[in-house]
């Protein structure tokens, strides 16, 4: 290698196509050596060596590298902590210059952070780009500034500037925000050769395959075009299942939000929906461990460790709750309705603090993500951006005839329901369980806010 090559370092973005960081590296001439590092800051800590995560990236990972062979190219792959493993690069590549896509999440900020310092001690520069979201926080502000807080307005916002500046793609019309890089163009300006960091197996990082099955990248679009009518009901396949692939970017955002704009508005607006909890990290990081709503940060919590392990373990005695909590245990995914009433249920009705329910759905869901599972946990305990406060508290029998009256979902998940061996008491009862929230919940947001004599 004569002249110093440019890094792409990929992260969230496990794809090839449609990347911006890594066109823009293209396009700043090359060669560019595109990299990825199993990060062992996070790897190390997870508790469970068979985690469907881990494999789903290493999959990932290997298609990617395959992906970049097809183009004379190949993919670095690093183990380690980045720190060191960026002492090592710089030392054994000497990069001019490093480009990557944006992560907004706390750790990764600070990890940058580091990152750049060294290259800069170096000599080389860092370059970031927006890739995982369609607006960052200072791209959709309110009229007198400042971010939004309140996700009808900012979604009436989001809408008004995707549409404001149109450009012509292969013929069509489409927002410029929503083009696609075209990265297959200037594979000529990858490193060429195969990789002398090959990689790793599973085994070598001291993980197993989990043996889930990982939903495809492409929905159908009649799953799309009827999502408004059938996302509700969690006994029918009516939602996408592409959070996973949103969150290690081996789908683009903006390839999805073009299909939903051509066939349904609905499933649009929950792809915003994601932009929406991205941005309030952003532009409010102290949510990543605080209630939004400051006053909310007394609530007297019963914190019942017996009631949380039957939570978990999905033997609470209320079906709905119990199939969404089995369904997590087993598949890593849970239908986002039931996420609703799984997170209501323990916060209201159990007085447990959202961030115990947070803090397992981090370790559960395939599709985890900081921020959306911050903002849902959050907005189930009344304490987030949310308009509505305390007082919904979702009436788990109400919810079920609603969106599983013939008990196809608890059916399908909690096998001894309706025989002895099902409880025929809830743990706490709906009635009862609301009475009590609504009674700690206002006596704690008073006495924050002075109002107690
Ligand atoms: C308590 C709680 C925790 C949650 N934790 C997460 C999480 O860790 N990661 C996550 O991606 N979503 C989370 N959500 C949001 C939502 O439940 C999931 O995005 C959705 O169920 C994933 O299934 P799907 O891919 O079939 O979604 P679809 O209904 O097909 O929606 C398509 C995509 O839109 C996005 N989306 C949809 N609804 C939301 C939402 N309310 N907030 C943010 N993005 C949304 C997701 O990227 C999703 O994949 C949470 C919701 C609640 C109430």
């Amino acid at each position: 290698m004569s002249q110093r090559p440019i890094i792409f370092w990929h992260r969230r973005d496990l794809r090839l196509e449609d990347n911006a960081g890594l066109y823009r590296a293209q396009k700043a001439g090359g060669p560019v050596m595109p990299i990825f590092i199993f990060d062992r800051e996070i790897l190390d800590k997870l508790p469970e060596k068979k985690d469907a995560r881990v494999e789903f990236i290493h999959q990932s990972v290997t298609e990617l590298a395959a992906a970049y062979q097809e183009h004379g190219s190949d993919l670095r792959v690093f183990y380690g902590h980045p720190k060191k493993v960026w002492k090592a690069i710089i030392e054994e590549y000497q990069p001019g210059a490093v480009y990557t896509n944006r992560d907004y999440e706390p750790y990764a900020k600070v990890r940058d952070l580091a990152v750049k310092d060294l290259l800069e001690e170096a000599g080389a520069s860092f370059h970031d780009f927006k890739d995982h979201i369609i607006f960052e926080s200072d791209e959709v502000q309110k009229n007198d500034g400042g971010p939004y807080t309140v996700f009808t307005p900012y979604w009436r916002k989001w809408r008004t500037i995707l549409d404001s500046r149109m450009s012509q793609f292969e013929g069509e019309e489409l927002s410029y925000y929503l083009k696609p890089y075209p990265n297959t163009k200037y594979t000529d300006r990858l490193l060429a050769g195969k990789s002398d960091r090959p990689v790793p197996s599973l085994a070598e990082m001291g993980f197993a395959p989990a043996g889930i099955d990982i939903p495809p990248t492409e929905v159908s679009r009649k799953l799309i075009r009827t999502y408004d009518e059938t996302r509700n009901f969690p006994g029918i396949e009516g939602t996408s299942r592409l959070g996973i692939h949103f969150r290690h970017g081996t789908i683009s955002i903006r390839e999805k939000a073009r299909r939903a704009m051509d066939l349904n508005e609905t499933f649009l607006k929950e792809l915003v929906w994601r932009d929406f909890y991205s941005n309030i990290i952003q532009s409010f990081p102290r949510v990543v461990d605080a209630p939004f709503k400051k006053d909310y940060e007394n609530i007297p919590w019963e914190n019942n460790e017996a009631d949380f392990k039957a939570w978990c373990a999905g033997k609470t005695g209320v079906p709905i709750v119990d199939a969404g909590m089995r369904q997590l245990n087993e598949s890593g995914w849970m239908h986002n309705r039931v996420r609703m009433i799984v997170a209501s249920y323990l916060t209201k009705h159990l007085l447990i603090d959202w961030r115990w329910g947070e803090g397992y759905f981090a370790d559960k869901l395939l599709d985890y993500e900081l921020a959306s599972n911050n903002g849902g946990w959050q907005w189930a305990a009344g304490c987030g951006t949310d308009a509505q406060p305390y007082f919904r508290i979702f009436n788990y029998d109400s919810q079920q005839k609603k969106f599983d009256a013939d008990y196809t979902y608890v059916k399908q998940w909690v096998p001894e329901y309706g025989t002895p061996d099902y409880p025929k008491e809830p743990l706490v009862e709906h009635k009862w369980g609301r009475e009590r929230a609504l009674r700690v919940y206002k006596e704690a947001l008073a006495e924050a806010r002075g109002e107690k004599p």
